[in-house]
């Protein structure tokens, strides 16, 4: 799935159109989400129930009817969605715990922090059409909502052509509220495959907050200067929210300008995820990185931490997005002993996390992060080859490309 982005530039009035699609969409989330809760356990509610459901809100609310079918639909899908979760996560017994990191409220990493219950929705921020409700003007770079929301025709304002690509692989159009205006997104169902030549190396990665990751060659790659800047900034924009009077103008202001900080470094942390796995995946046939949970990760109240987390996390599923792309392999491997394990002897030698070496009595004297990343390499070949049981990911990749990985397309 390619996801292509544009700006999309309209009248004020079209604007308050979308804000009130997105709302409505919110509105049957949520109905939804109580239609579940209410109904009694023999009800036994799923996915065709609140499909059902959103039918009757059709019926019921004018402004319900006023959004495309298949809006509505997906609306309802978006309710199922976070119970399914839930269910899911009941099974594995995962105890719910909302993420501690305001800072870093990026949509990824929202979505795999709520594994609770599911809430109901206050800032909805897009509004999904699948394929009906909206065509494409064939030559201009242009597209209109044709349900009775009133939104009309949007000019899209970015450098590719969505023309180029068949309407009927169009699979959903997005309307999305970001701090600095509204886009539109095209989900677009193509096979990207550009095999690439193999180049006979493997490489093993470690990630960690020092820098961006160490390889199994030693390599260590320095984390980004923004890394830096994005802390003081962001921790500055955000204390000056706390410091006006709830509710003023000035506080909403202050809230504006962290949203935009922040957006633009989301943006920056992402372009240089995407330049680093692509680099990786161009130059080796096989990538081994740690299986580290998301939801682990996420448990601390250090900003650097954080921040390096949610870059780690785009990283590897850019990682897996340009492995199914190139043709390579992308193995995540069980993180166990990769730090405390010597890579040439395999002995355990513990050392706490202050400790930046590796000394083992065999003689191996490494960093402590490539003594990890060769660890990792080594799981991962053994995976291979059949020895250890792992969750390799092969050429199919299972990754969905959220809403931040866009692939740009480069002419
Ligand atoms: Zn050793």
């Amino acid at each position: 799935m390619l996801v292509l982005e544009y700006k999309v530039k309209a009248k004020k009035l079209q604007y308050l159109a979308i804000e009130e699609a997105i709302k409505t969409t919110q509105f049957i989330r949520n109905k939804c989400l109580r239609y579940w809760i209410d109904a009694p356990r023999e009800a036994k509610i799923d996915r065709f129930a609140l499909n059902k459901y959103s039918t009757e809100l059709r019926n019921e609310f004018k402004f319900v009817a006023n959004l495309n079918s298949m809006a509505v639909q997906s609306s309802a899908e978006r309710a199922w969605l976070a119970i399914s979760r839930f269910y899911e996560n009941c099974k594995k017994k995962v105890a719910g715990k909302k993420a501690e990191n305001a800072v870093l409220g990026s949509p990824q990493v929202e979505r795999f922090s709520k594994t609770g219950y599911p809430k109901f929705q206050h800032n909805n921020r897009s509004v999904e059409y699948k394929t009906s409700g909206w065509v494409l003007n064939p030559i201009k770079r242009r597209i209109t909502i044709t349900d009775k929301k009133g939104i009309g025709e949007l000019k899209l304002l970015g450098k590719w052509d969505i023309q180029t690509y068949p309407v009927k692989s169009i699979k959903r159009v997005r309307l999305v509220r970001r701090a600095d205006g509204y886009y539109c997104q095209f989900c677009i169902d193509v096979e990207a495959s550009d095999i690439q030549p193999l180049t006979g190396n493997e490489i093993g990665l470690d990630v960690g907050i020092e820098s961006f990751y160490t390889d199994s060659n030693g390599h260590q790659e320095a984390n980004p200067k923004f890394f830096r800047k994005v802390e003081k900034s962001v921790k500055h924009a955000q204390r000056r929210i706390y410091k006006k009077k709830k509710g003023s103008s000035g506080r909403k202001r202050a809230r504006a300008i962290f949203a935009s900080k922040h957006l633009r470094i989301s943006r920056q942390r992402n372009e240089h995820a995407k330049r680093m796995a692509r680099n990786v995946c161009k130059s080796n046939d096989l990538v081994a990185y740690e299986n580290l949970q998301v939801r682990n990760l996420l448990r601390n109240h250090c900003l650097a931490k954080s921040i390096a987390d949610a870059s780690w996390y785009l990283f590897r599923q850019w990682i897996e997005y340009f492995a199914g792309k190139f043709g390579k392999l992308a193995v995540a491997v069980a993180p166990h002993y990769t730090s405390q394990k010597c890579s040439n002897c395999g002995a355990i030698v513990k050392k706490s996390l202050s400790t930046r070496t590796h000394v083992c009595s065999c003689g191996c004297n490494l960093h402590r992060d490539e003594n990890a990343a060769i660890n990792i390499l080594n799981l991962a070949s053994e995976a291979r080859t059949g020895h250890v049981q792992s969750n390799a990911v092969g050429l199919v990749t299972s990754t969905l490309l959220g809403e931040s990985l866009l692939e740009q397309v480069t002419r």
